[in-house]
């Protein structure tokens, strides 16, 4: 399964690859090439890296369910506008 985690970061990977920067394999955040360890995980334990990645995916989750509901809300009130209007006329 593909978590929005990765997801993200798949198109980092692939803004950022240009010879500069490498992913981490466990964390899969891009990190310089020249720094020998990832700069975002070596002083995260498994637990904690996992915790950031639920974080992560979860902060996604929430701004995915925000914005769909704006969408509704767009759409009733555009309806309602249009109800108004075919009334009115
Ligand atoms: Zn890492």
């Amino acid at each position: 399964m593909t978590s929005l985690w990765d997801n993200a970061f798949e198109k980092q990977k692939a803004i950022n690859l240009d010879g500069a920067l490498q992913i981490c394999s466990r964390c899969k955040l891009p990190y310089p090439k020249a720094s020998k360890e990832c700069s975002h995980c070596t002083h995260l334990s498994d637990d904690e890296l996992e915790q950031l990645r639920q974080d992560f995916n979860q902060r996604n989750y929430k701004k995915n369910v925000q914005t769909r509901l704006a969408m509704i809300w767009g759409l009733v009130i555009v309806f309602i506008l249009f109800v108004i209007a075919t009334l009115i006329m």
